[in-house]
């Protein structure tokens, strides 16, 4: 067995705001729990059938429905379902949409897209259109101004910045005709989304949609094929789309989950509400932060994120002090990045807006005891 530390006593409502793996949807947690052992009658759980199954497989085509329907996914479009990470997909890019020569325009708005820079310039030819570490991520170079290549294989940008708390507030238009990329990991269906404008738009799945291990792709269909030679087959779009995400075996519990989500996001009236939610959500938070005198948040007003808000105290020495303070109180995941210090709360689409009200309610508790 492994030892577990103590359980908290009394016990308190807890309030998760972890980055990622992060809050999922209650009635998502309870439906896997009510189903784990006995999926719909069969005797054994999802995950211990053949993913060809005929009960998998209306599980991952129910889901595939279901996402088409949130999205409004055009019919040239595929989604794949893969193991892995999105960073994977910083691999999967470069390899799928540029030759060994082609040169793909980049982004820079925080560490990921910073990471995924990283990567393609082992595959491909990178050409920084824009990058804001000049300003320690605070704002997004206006798209007007980018500097892109003559004709690039794709334009790639992070839709939101995780760590920095940073979040295009709506789809770039930098002019070009390129093929677009989008990283949308922490924001994947938070709000509509206006795919026929990319090329391809890639998630992991852990920070809105399902447990880690799965990411989720739509690709348009005209970029399957394009992939060079020697790309691993597990990485060529154009075999997992020919699969249905199933060459090898999928990550099937986590597709099983994604399928929840989707369903129950759905049920609460779709990604429009999500993004009332999540204005809601970070506007609540937002507002008190800019209000007080104790709390501060750099980032420029118009590209604040509405899922990761990261803060500062006035006073640094104070952070363990209120990270303590904080879990005491049932508020979970508050401590920011290694990268930048400080705290941030990630507010995904599962969380419940009282669990804000109650971050604002400590947070001001907090600074008049110690402001
Ligand atoms: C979390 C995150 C990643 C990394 O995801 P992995 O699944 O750990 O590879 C990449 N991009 C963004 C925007 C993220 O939030």
């Amino acid at each position: 067995m492994v030892t577990m530390p103590p359980r908290r006593e009394p016990k308190v409502t807890v309030h998760n705001f972890n980055a990622g793996p992060a809050v999922l949807p209650r009635e998502v947690m309870e439906q896997v729990r009510e189903e784990f052992l006995d999926w719909h009658g069969l005797g054994i759980s999802i995950t211990e059938m053949s993913h060809r199954s005929p009960a998998f497989t209306a599980v991952a085509q129910q889901s595939v429905r279901d996402l088409t329907a949130l999205l409004a996914i055009p019919e040239h479009y595929r989604i794949l379902f893969l193991q892995g990470g999105a960073s994977h997909m910083m691999s999967m890019a470069p390899l799928n949409l540029s030759g060994k020569t082609d040169c793909a325009d980049y982004v820079i708005t925080g560490n990921w897209s910073q990471r995924a820079v990283t990567e393609a310039r082992r595959l491909t030819n990178v050409n920084i259109a824009a990058s804001a570490a000049d300003v320690n991520f605070t704002t997004i170079p206006d798209p007007s101004g980018w500097r892109c290549s003559a004709s690039p294989a794709y334009l790639y940008y992070c839709d939101n910045e995780t760590i920095a708390g940073l979040e295009f507030p709506a789809v770039p238009d930098a002019g070009g005709e390129a093929v677009l990329v989008s990283d949308m990991t922490s924001n994947f269906l938070s709000r509509p989304l206006e795919v026929e404008r990319y090329g391809l738009i890639f998630a992991g799945a852990q920070k809105n949609v399902a447990p880690a291990g799965l990411s989720i792709a739509l690709v348009r269909e005209d970029l399957l094929g394009r992939a060079r030679a020697d790309v691993p087959f597990l990485y060529d779009f154009k075999l997992l789309a020919e699969s249905d995400s199933m060459f090898n075996t999928p990550p099937v519990f986590n597709w099983y989950v994604a399928g929840l989500t989707f369903a129950w996001i759905r049920e609460q009236g779709g990604v429009e509400q999500m993004h009332d939610n999540a204005r809601r959500r970070s506007g609540k938070l937002y507002d008190f932060i800019d209000t007080s005198d104790f709390y501060s948040n750099p980032v420029d007003k118009p590209y604040r994120s509405r899922m990761n808000v990261p803060f500062t105290l006035a006073d640094a020495n104070l952070d363990r002090s209120f990270l303590t303070a904080a879990e005491d109180n049932g508020l979970l995941g508050l401590k920011g990045h290694r990268n930048v210090g400080g705290m941030r709360a990630s507010m995904y689409n599962g969380l419940p807006e009282a669990s804000v009200d109650a971050l604002v309610e400590f947070m001001a508790h907090f600074a008049a005891r110690y402001g």
